[in-house]
Parts: C-alpha cells; structure tokens; sequence
C-alpha cells in the first residue's frame, strides 16, 4: 500500500468524553485522499515492514521526543467579520456592544477588498493555533462571504460557512438587515449554490450552512424558509439559543415560548443543527436538545463576559447531547482552542464550587459540574467533529488526517507519565509550540521534516 507521508511518533486521541489515549511510537500512514489510511502500533508484527518501507519510500517523518501528534482543533463558532474587534468592548452592556461595535464593524464585509485582508489573517491565525476546521458565521452581504471560502481555501483550512440572516428590521440597525425574507432566501440560496461551484477541483470541500443569526433578528417566516432550504440542500444549521438573560427573556415576551420551542416550531432545531452558547439551556430544552440530536456550541470564554450564566456541559455530555468548543471570537479575547478548553474546565469548576463567598460552602455551588482535561480535549476534537458529522477530530484509521504536531513547552524537570505530559500540553500549549498544522494531509503550518 501506497503512503503520502508516515509519521512515527507519540499520539494522543479521544476514545470516549471521558478518556483520551496515548500511543507510543506509532506509525500514522495518510493516503492521497488526505485521510489517515493505516495506523500501526509498535507491538504489531508489521511495524518494522511499514517502517522500512516508508524509509526506502523517502516518506517516514519521524517526531523528536518532545513532541506530539494530536488531531487538529475544531472551533464550532467563530463571528468571522468581528474578528477587528477582538479584546474590545468585554464588558459593555449587550446594546452597546451589538449597536456600536458589532453591527457597524460586520457591514463593512460588503467591501469585498475590506473582508479579503481580514479574513486571510484570521483564517491564517486560527490555523497558527492549530485549527484545521471551523464553523463560521459570515455577514449579511455574499460578496463578504466568498471572500471568506477563498481565505479558507488558501490556507488549508475546512471552512463551514454561513451567510447571516436577520430579516427583522424592527430588531435590526437600519444599515444592517436583509431588505426582506424574500432577499434573505434567494440569497442564502445563491450563496449554497457558489460554494457547491467553488469547491469544484478542490482537495478540501467547504460547506455552505444555514445561519439565522438568532431569533430576535428573525421573522418566523424567515425561518421557516432557512428550515426548508436546510432540508432541500441537506445542510448543517447554525444559530444561537437561550445565549444569556436577554435572548432567552425574548422568546418568552413575544411569543410565550422558550427559544427552544421556537427553533424547533421553524424546524431549525434538527440533527444538523449546531446552537452556540446555550448558556440558559434548562432542563427542558436539554431534554429536546437531546431528542431533536442537536449539538450544542460551548464558548466559555466569550459566556465568561456575556453568558450570564455557566453551561452545564458535563450534564449535557451525560444526556448525550453533542457538545463542541467555540472561541465566538469577538464575544472575547482569544483566537486559540487550547485556550477556550481551559476557560472549559474553569468555569465548569466555578459552576460545581459557587462562587458567591457569602453563600455556606455546601450550597454554594451546583456540585458534580467539573471537567478534566480528557474531556475538555474531546470537547476540541471528537465533540467538535460530532457536532459537525465530520470524520475527524481522531487519530483512526479512515479519519481525515487534520493533525497538528506540538511540542512540550518547558524541560521535563521529574519524571512524568503519558497523562501528566498531556495535561501539559493542554495546559501550557500556545501557537509557538504548535510546529506544524495538517488539513486532510495538506500542511497548513510548518514544513514537512
Ligand atoms: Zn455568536
């Protein structure tokens, strides 16, 4: 069997939200379709043919003792035209925030040269952290958007990618809405269709999907017609729900409904269907997150500055709902993965403890809420990939190879196992230790050594 590259070295992979495993000096084979094609362990009986294979091949790749070979992250929500506004405005009230920063920044990406330089340095950036697959909201306007495929295109990096609907002048700056429900179909439906021609040729397919911003920006007709158009063209659906106080009061005031209900009632709530934050999800909506098979985009350092509550993620994972990470961008102050899983794992251990210290120590918090590193891991690669149903965020065989290769940070001063070093890497890991950045076999970092 033929091999574009064999990588030996150490891996570490989710096997469950609860366990990651480690493999050592492994032989990982990618194949020309980008994927990762055979996977031979140490103790097999062809380990040694492979491997001198591969050097006769010229193809081996053999890692230092340092590093590591990891999947590559998935960021299930980022706000693509907020990224020139990223750190500002954190704790501004959430009118100000939208009317005077947001709004006015993401309707400048009808300025097709404006949304080119700004997207070819956040794509170039989210890959420098080691994202090889992100699903982003564009902005209202397409000419902003196909920019942002043709970033992604450039740099290796499997976009997932939304034109913006918010057809509800009422709710909407008077600069920036769709001119009607009708315009935000026909062009949500245009903008499927250029991404299905774009992607002609392509090694790496991009998908186009379905993105009312949220409900308060949405006629229901509007979203009835984004539920079709899911349907017709079998896309992912992205929105936000019960994202903080404000959104999920909104359902409740106008239509005496929770923002589930109403997702659900436009049939915007399926198996495809990815909801950032969810930070006020209750019980109820959990339990028809769960029926529905709807995943769940947790952005923990973005909810940190305007969640006004903490995402119950560990209570999700136990109802089988699909979770992934989110950096949101704007909504906070960091591009980076590795950085959001912390942020996961913090505030799930606030959420468990309380934070208010006037409250007695056994009522203060929930209890029982906290996540380790496996699972905040898992929640960056194998939830993420779930969320998107994409074979990826593993290292197995069949899996597209989205990889990237990390080294430890600091010496190793006492000896260390396999998960304290993992435990580093998740914790300490920043773009100058990510040495090179694989999308479905392409380099997107790095070089080939
Ligand atoms: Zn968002």
């Amino acid at each position: 069997m033929h091999f574009t590259k064999v990588i030996q070295g150490n891996y570490y992979s989710a096997v469950s939200s609860k366990k990651v495993a480690f493999h050592e000096n492994s032989l990982v084979c990618l194949n020309d379709e980008g994927q990762i094609g055979k996977i031979v362990q140490q103790e097999e009986s062809s380990y040694q043919f492979v491997l001198d294979q591969a050097k006769k091949e010229n193809v081996l790749w053999t890692l230092a003792d340092n590093q590591y070979l990891l999947p590559g992250f998935i960021d299930t929500h980022v706000h693509a035209p907020q990224w020139p506004n990223i750190s500002q405005a954190l704790n501004s009230l959430e009118e100000d925030w939208f009317f005077n920063y947001t709004f006015p920044l993401e309707a400048k990406f009808s300025d097709a040269a404006f949304a080119h330089k700004v997207y070819d340095n956040l794509v170039q950036t989210l890959i420098d952290h080691g994202t090889t697959t992100v699903l982003y909201f564009g902005s209202l306007d397409n000419a902003g958007n196909v920019e942002l495929v043709k970033s992604c295109q450039k740099f290796h990096q499997r976009g997932l990618i939304g034109k913006v609907v918010m057809d509800n002048p009422a709710e909407c700056p008077d600069y920036y809405h769709d001119e009607s429900t009708e315009s935000a179909l026909t062009d949500t439906e245009s903008f499927i269709q250029t991404v299905d021609k774009m992607n002609a040729g392509q090694f790496i397919k991009m998908q186009a999907v379905i993105t009312p911003r949220y409900l308060t920006s949405c006629t229901l007709e509007g979203m009835r017609g984004l539920g079709k158009l899911a349907k017709k063209y079998d896309l992912l659906i992205q929105s936000h729900c019960s994202e903080n106080n404000t959104e999920d009061a909104y359902a409740l005031d106008n239509y005496n409904k929770r923002d589930s209900e109403m997702l659900d009632e436009t049939g915007l709530l399926t198996d495809k269907s990815i909801m950032a934050h969810g930070t006020l999800l209750n019980d109820f909506d959990l339990d028809l997150f769960q029926e529905r098979g709807t995943s769940i985009a947790h952005c923990p350092v973005s909810n940190g500055f305007h969640g006004t509550a903490v995402l119950p993620v560990k209570k999700a994972l136990e109802k089988d709902i699909n979770v992934g990470l989110g950096t949101d961008i704007c909504g906070g102050y960091e591009p980076s993965i590795y950085q959001t899983l912390r942020q996961a794992a913090m505030a799930s251990a606030m959420l468990s403890d309380g934070v208010d210290n006037s409250i007695a120590a056994d009522k203060r918090g929930v209890g029982d809420a906290r996540i380790t590193a496996d699972t905040a891991f898992y929640l960056a690669t194998a939830g993420g990939a779930k969320t998107l149903q994409l074979n990826t965020g593993v290292i197995e065989e069949g899996a597209f190879a989205d990889l990237q290769i990390v080294h430890s940070k600091y010496p190793e001063f006492i000896e260390q196992t396999p998960y304290t070093r993992f435990e580093k890497l998740m914790y300490e890991t920043t773009p100058n230790e990510i040495d090179v950045v694989l999308t479905q076999g392409l380099v997107a970092k790095g070089e080939l050594k």
